[in-house]
């Protein structure tokens, strides 16, 4: 991975929460994965977060074929001021395409159950004192369909499955085909039937109280995001990366439009040590207790 040009900086030299001099030595690790059906612009969303530039060919991208068929980790490297992250995408396959729905998360779940796996064993072996490289998934952006109705069985039954494993932050897909009305109402009902299912999602379920510089942000939990991979001119000669309407243009990087700034700042700016802080102290602690009582020991 090489560090590769941003169309706009990012605000990591502000990392508010995060040790700045510690930063400068050793670079931030995050690794999120998108889960959700097929065709929700996971593939696109994910060529979109972090604006890179379109023009620039050796930006690596996302693949993004039709269908997703492999869990594909995409790296970058991120460096502003030099503030350093490490940046992991993990693509999945989106699911529902086959008949038997349930076994397309199966693959997703391995590989999630997998890094833990190695984590544990760099952990007993001498690379120890080396430092391990985490490939933990320290957050799953769960793609909502924005259809204005209840949440599906086959999400809600994913959702449960994920959530037990690693830190879930729902995003409703395709912000740009809702209106604002609509969203506010979906938004809410979301939430609703999360919490009537008991699916522990990021942050509500994981309280902390230093989370006071937040609270803008937070209002627009659960995010609704865009994906979109042209540059569109605007009447007044500016360039942005939206998705053109005849009526207009959407954009992703305006926040009377979507929510992808807020969701941008909340993973790399406000919640960058916390979500991998999660990924270790209650996730992987998890894992590592079952492990050994698994062992008997
Ligand atoms: P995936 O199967 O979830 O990875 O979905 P893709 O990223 O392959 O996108 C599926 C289709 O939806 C493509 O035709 C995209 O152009 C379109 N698409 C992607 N993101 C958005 C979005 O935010 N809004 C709208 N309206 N369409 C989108
Ligand atoms: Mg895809």
């Amino acid at each position: 991975a090489r560090a590769f040009p941003l169309t706009r900086p990012l605000g990591m030299d502000q990392l508010p929460r995060q040790n700045h001099l510690k930063a400068k030595r050793k670079p931030f690790q995050l690794n999120v994965m998108v889960v959700g059906e097929s065709g929700l612009g996971k593939s696109t969303f994910m060529n979109t977060l972090f604006n890179t530039d379109l023009n620039d060919t050796s930006v690596p991208r996302v693949p993004q074929d039709t269908k997703t068929v492999d869990i594909t980790p995409v790296h970058f490297e991120l460096e502003e001021e030099g503030v350093k992250l490490n940046l992991c995408l993990i693509d999945t396959p989106g699911f529902g395409d086959r008949l038997n729905r349930k076994e397309d998360v199966q693959p997703i779940l391995e590989y999630i159950d997998k890094q833990y796996a190695a984590y544990y064993n760099a952990e007993r072996s001498s690379e120890f004192r080396r430092g391990i490289i985490d490939t933990r998934v320290h957050a799953c952006l769960y793609f909502i369909s924005p259809t204005g109705h209840s949440l599906k069985d086959l999400d809600i039954e994913t959702l449960k499955e994920l959530s037990s494993q690693v830190t879930v932050i729902p995003v409703i897909a395709k912000g740009d085909t809702m209106t604002e009305e609509e969203k506010v109402l979906f938004k809410k009902m979301i939430l609703e039937d999360l919490e009537y299912h008991k699916i522990p999602i990021y942050p509500s379920a994981y309280p902390d109280d230093d989370r006071d510089d937040m609270q803008e942000t937070l209002q627009h939990v659960p995010f609704a995001v865009m994906g979109s991979d042209s540059l569109v001119d605007l009447p007044n000669g500016q360039q942005v990366r939206g998705r053109a309407y005849r009526w207009g243009t959407v954009e992703v990087e305006n926040p009377a439009h979507c929510d992808m700034i807020h969701l941008r700042e909340l993973l790399i700016i406000q919640c960058l040590h916390e979500l991998s802080d999660l990924s270790h102290h209650h996730h992987y602690h998890g894992y590592r207790t079952s492990l050994l009582r698994k062992d008997g020991r």
